[in-house]
């Protein structure tokens, strides 16, 4: 136990960044403010990595993304009311991408708030953040330091992970306590995320089903990455023989190249699928909600989640196998030899000629090459690079931006990919991109629409002063979705920039430059290429500006159909 001073007690802060420290949190993304500032200085003085962030959104998805790439929850560090909602953001949309992560804030004066007294930044925040998160707890007294911490890491991780809420007043964290009694109220959790097995009832339901089949499915999710059991998946899935999809941040789990991926036959494989297995993925909006388009009306679904509330949620699940998917792979795995389990060849030739075709055709899309670049020529060079270097983690977001680069840059390891996720979420981007740079040390490219980029682009100060070797791809258009609306006539004069439009040719790798990293506009694919190649080389913070036609694009990217149109909104 650490103390403050050479006498035997000890306080509040001390005894959280033990706590902390205990269970194997080594890093923390905040930023510091009234009541939380010594918390920082404690924790980075105890060799607990500090990252500090402009905004609490980006520090909030940066322990999100550490949460979702290390299975360990992230931590987010705010201060009270205004910093502590911006975070609740990221908390909220980690919840929803099943991401374990803590945001532990500091807090004001319980009596003050309780009464509406009008504290300094007065918030009630744990009313406020039970309905985003999975649990919220408040630590109300220094002795109870140790069991918040223990709550919330065991609620983070166990189970279908996500969002953890831990509230500290200031009046706690300052609180003294003998430092030998304190030392005895903390505890490092044990196995905090238990395997959960199948019923052997439920695995033979499911192996019987796909036995059946005649053209079965394998999609599998970001929750099948989350789970590190990529062998066993993969041992699953080349052993049943079974054509896959993987669901975007899926990519790379088995590598996109490999023959079962029928990533581009994807509406072919899911209209005329007849046994659908889901591993780790939700029959959310991302596939339809299970409904007839895009799926076969009479479809059969099996599913392996670790959440058991998940099923039936949008579609009758005929095998629902309740576990977690590195348990419920292996015994599946197990008991495969009693089921006689093949891909007949009817289906995989069929979906092996579409493939082919819609490879030829995007082959075909990629060989264009307009000027200005639009998404596609811009991000075959991206590609042609990225080839070289697998172990690149890719941070992707925007519209067209993330639609296009989701289908043509190719992964070939599991877990390089973080983009917008279910609720295709804008500004996730730098924090993403700064919390895969820090817990791997491995560099990293963000490929972001020049709108996405705006949500979070500040944060690129961060990622110079922390050196990190994070290139940010910027395909920029000048606008939301695209640049080219034309100005709108104000009521009285002049002209206001139409709601799509933002600046013309911003010159963004001037952030770069300002913040001491290196800067790039590039107008042609070879200049884009050659720009690429060196950022990572440089193993340091870099901003390539892309100059992308200002027409390039579509509303909405691949999501026209959720936008709701007005008979004269673009009219003049
Ligand atoms: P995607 O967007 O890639 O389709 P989703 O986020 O919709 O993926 O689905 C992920 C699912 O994975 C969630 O339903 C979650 O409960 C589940 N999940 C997360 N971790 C595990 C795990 N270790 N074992 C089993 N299921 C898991």
């Amino acid at each position: 136990m650490t103390t403050s001073s050479a006498s035997e007690l000890t306080d509040g802060f001390h005894v959280i960044v033990d706590a902390l420290k205990l269970n194997g949190i080594d890093t923390i993304y905040g930023l510091v403010g009234i009541p939380i500032t010594d918390l920082a200085r404690l924790a980075q003085k105890s060799g607990i990595r500090f990252i500090g962030f402009r905004h609490e959104t980006s520090a909030g998805n940066a322990a999100a993304a550490a949460g979702f790439l290390t299975r360990r929850p992230g931590v987010c560090l705010t201060v009270s009311a205004p910093g502590f909602l911006n975070g609740l953001v990221a908390l909220a949309n980690a919840t929803t991408n099943c991401f374990p992560m803590i945001q532990i804030s500091g807090s004001s004066e319980r009596p003050l708030v309780d009464l509406q007294r009008g504290d300094y930044e007065e918030l009630d925040q744990l009313s406020s953040a039970r309905p985003f998160v999975k649990a919220a707890y408040r630590i109300a007294r220094v002795q109870d330091i140790g069991l918040g911490v223990a709550r919330a890491i065991r609620s983070a991780v166990s189970g279908r992970p996500g969002g953890v809420y831990l509230d500290i007043p200031g009046t706690v964290l300052s609180e003294a306590i003998d430092a030998a009694a304190a030392a005895g109220t903390i505890w490092r959790v044990v196995d905090p995320a238990p395997p959960q097995l199948p019923a052997p009832e439920a695995v033979d339901r499911a192996l019987g089903m796909l036995a059946q089949a005649q053209r079965p499915l394998i999609v599998l999710g970001k929750g099948a990455a989350y789970a590190q059991a990529d062998n066993v998946i993969r041992t699953f899935v080349e052993t049943t023989g079974i054509p896959y999809l993987p669901m975007s941040m899926a990519k790379g789990l088995l590598p996109d190249s490999h023959p079962q991926c029928v990533a581009a036959a994807r509406s072919l494989a899911l209209s005329r699928a007849d046994v659908v297995m889901l591993v780790g993925a939700r029959l959310n909006w991302l596939l339809g909600h299970g409904e007839s388009p895009p799926w076969s009306a009479d479809a059969e679904f099996v599913q392996v989640d670790i959440a058991a509330g998940e099923f039936d949620s949008n579609r009758p699940i005929a095998a629902p196998l309740a576990g977690d998917i590195g348990s419920v792979m292996s015994a599946l795995l197990d008991r495969i030899d009693a089921h006689r389990i093949v891909a007949p060849t009817a289906w995989t030739d069929e979906l092996a000629e579409r493939r082919a075709h819609n490879d030829a055709a995007m082959r075909k899309r990629l060989a264009e090459d307009p000027h200005p670049m639009r998404f596609h020529n811009a991000l075959r060079a991206v590609r042609d690079v990225l080839q070289q270097h697998p172990g690149v983690y890719l941070v992707n977001e925007g519209a067209n931006a993330l639609d296009v680069a989701r289908n043509v840059i190719d992964m070939q390891l599991p877990r390089h990919r973080l983009d917008s996720g279910t609720w295709g979420v804008m500004g996730i981007g730098m924090g993403y991109a700064i919390a895969a740079a820090v817990e791997t040390g491995e560099p990293v490219v963000a490929i972001v629409g020049d709108s996405a980029f705006g949500f979070s682009g500040l944060e690129f100060e961060t990622i110079c002063r922390y050196g990190l070797p994070v290139t940010v791809v910027i395909l920029n258009n000048g606008g939301v979705y695209r640049g080219d609306e034309p100005p709108v006539n104000r009521r009285v004069s002049g002209t206001d920039p139409a709601p799509t439009v933002l600046s013309a040719a911003a010159r963004h790798e001037l952030i770069a430059e300002a913040f001491g990293g290196k800067g790039y506009h590039v107008t042609t694919p070879t200049e884009l290429q050659s720009a690429l190649t060196e950022a990572l080389a440089s193993n340091g913070p870099a901003i390539i500006d892309c100059a992308l036609d200002p027409a390039a694009g579509t509303e909405s990217g691949h999501l026209t159909s959720l936008n709701p149109k007005s008979a004269s909104a673009t009219s003049t």
